[in-house]
């Protein structure tokens, strides 16, 4: 790979991991312990080093103060022999030892070079402020010893102790002045190799325990981040993303009894919270859309039956139209018919009977016109107070001399103090007679029928309900939704026109009432007319 690859995988390496530094919050925290680990330590290690140094120097310190005293003793010894070549000698031998770097004694006040391990350093005069210049020349009083570290080639420790007189130097040989104490100076150095090579040994095993122990207990911490606070968030922020995504059945895993299991817990609970309401809501909404649906079809229907009104309506106006045209020509052919039959001899049957014919077939015509004409509203309407029960009476007293209802039984069940209502009486009469005209035929004009009347409740409103029960065959299911259109009829060609529901509902409903019909094929049918009382005749219940 060439120079220039490389530095750009670095680069890219490199603002890699301070995005990642930038956006991770567990990069963040292991780069902050981390760094905190790494000072801390390096602080740590450091002092230890140290302290490990220092206590180095001072047990090297503490043996050559041991060498010293013994050096001091026996050139004490020596000096009290008078014996100042062996001392010399002693000193170069001590010096071809290598323990001592340099031994040398200074006499006391001269400061020169008396004795030395190396014959270059006698007569050699004592530098001024160097530590042996101390022992007596501090400004306090002299001091017995005083150590240095110094460095030219090698770091070596110098140790600088008085050599004082004592008694048996008097006694023996050597007179001196009572004030005079100080015989001179032993300076001995020491090298620090050894100890330098200890030290530098020791500082490298401290480093790399250190740097080992800080990369493991980072790996650690690494570890129980990782365990107790990384990998917990990034599977909540998983869930969060897969719940986001409409994942309502993912739970986040941890179990713990700390803050994170506390918070996944509640996670769960808020999951499953939304989960039900967004079932309730997805409930709501089949509802709604199959309540959208039903009323649709509703709608549709309406629509339908509008258009079918809308035509049967116009169909009433043509029929009214055409019917009040036909009415004045019949009622001509129907006058000059019985004219002529009255002017015709009696025995010219033939010419009677056709004309009787005549006469019978324009009536019909007739009839049918008034039909039509009523379903057209033609006729207008006489609105007055009308007791009910009263028009069902006047009715059945009309009826009651027809052959068509001599095998027919009517029965009564006519609730008392019905309230007046608003009205056509004439009209609501045409209505009884075309149901009990039906139920009649139904039955082959023998059986039973029953009318009764009621006052009924229905949404805070009143109304008169007058019922029609007859003992036919009923009605088929399939006919039930049509026998109030106008021109249904099951009748036989001639007999039923198939207006006389049609008109009967129409006058209802100018009422302000409607009909109902329920039948059991054969077990008879119900006709229902219900006609609403006014609000002034309404009684408080
Ligand atoms: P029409 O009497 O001229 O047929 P209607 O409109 O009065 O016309 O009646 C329509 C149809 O309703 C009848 O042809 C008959 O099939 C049915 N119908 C009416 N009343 C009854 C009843 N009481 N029992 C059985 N069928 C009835």
């Amino acid at each position: 790979m060439k120079r220039e690859d490389t530095i750009d995988t670095l680069r890219f390496i490199k603002d890699l991991l301070a995005k990642k530094l930038r956006n991770s919050l567990s990069l963040k925290l292991i780069f902050a312990i981390g760094s905190l680990i790494l000072v801390a330590s390096a602080v740590f290690w450091i002092a230890i080093v140290m302290r490990g140094e220092e206590q180095l120097i001072n047990s090297s310190v503490m043996h050559a103060k041991g060498y010293n005293l013994i050096l001091e003793r026996s050139v004490k010894t020596n000096m009290l022999l008078g014996q100042t070549d062996v001392i010399q000698k002693m000193l170069e031998e001590i010096g071809a030892s290598g323990t001592f770097r340099a031994v040398r004694i200074y006499s006391h006040p001269e400061g020169e070079v008396k004795f030395a391990s190396n014959r270059e350093d006698l007569r050699m005069q004592l530098k001024k402020g160097t530590a042996s210049c101390r022992i007596c020349h501090s400004g306090n009083s002299p001091a017995d010893l005083e150590w240095t570290i110094q460095e030219d080639t090698q770091r070596f420790l110098r140790l600088s102790k008085a050599i004082y007189y004592e008694n048996s130097c008097s006694i023996r040989c050597h007179y001196h002045p009572p004030h005079k104490k100080l015989i001179g100076i032993l300076e001995t150095d020491y090298p620090l190799s050894p100890l330098d090579r200890m030290i530098k040994e020791q500082k490298i095993a401290t480093l790399t325990f250190g740097v080992i122990l800080t990369f493991l207990s980072s790996v650690v911490l690494c570890i129980i981040l990782w365990k107790i606070i990384i990998r917990p968030i990034m599977l909540l922020t998983d869930a969060m993303e897969r719940v986001s995504k409409g994942d309502m059945d993912h739970r986040v895993n941890i179990d713990t009894k700390d803050e994170m299991g506390m918070l996944a817990r509640r996670f769960n609970e808020m999951v499953e919270e939304l989960k039900t309401a967004r079932q309730r809501l997805e409930n709501w909404a089949k509802e709604l859309e199959e309540e959208v649906r039903k009323k649709t079809e509703e709608i549709r229907k309406g629509q339908e039956q509008m258009i079918h009104t809308e035509k049967l309506a116009s169909l009433g106006r043509m029929a009214a139209g055409v019917a009040h045209e036909l009415n004045s020509p019949l009622t001509g052919i129907v006058t000059f018919a019985h004219l002529m039959l009255k002017r015709l001899p009696p025995d010219d049957r033939m010419n009677r009977e056709d004309l009787e014919v005549i006469i019978e077939q324009a009536e019909r015509c007739s009839k049918i016109i008034k039909g039509l004409l009523g379903f057209s509203r033609a006729l207008p309407a006489q609105k007055q107070k009308v007791d009910i029960n009263a028009t069902i009476s006047q009715v059945l007293d009309m009826i009651k001399n027809q052959a068509k209802f001599h095998n027919v039984k009517i029965k009564t069940e006519l609730a008392p103090d019905l309230p007046e209502i608003e009205g056509d009486p004439s009209q609501l009469q045409q209505v009884y007679m075309n149901l009990l005209i039906n139920a009649a035929d139904a039955m082959n004009d023998r059986g039973e029928v029953k009318i009764c009347t009621r006052l009924v409740r229905e949404d805070e409103k009143e109304y008169i309900e007058i019922e029609f029960t007859d003992t036919g065959p009923g009605i088929p299911e399939e006919h039930l939704n049509k026998i109030f259109e106008p021109f249904f009829t099951t009748k036989p060609v001639g007999k039923g026109t198939g207006l006389g529901l049609s008109v009967s509902h129409g006058i209802v409903r100018k009422h302000g009432g409607y009909m109902t019909v329920k039948s059991t094929p054969g077990r008879g049918t119900s006709f229902f007319i219900r006609l609403p009382v006014p609000k002034e005749e309404t009684t408080t219940t």
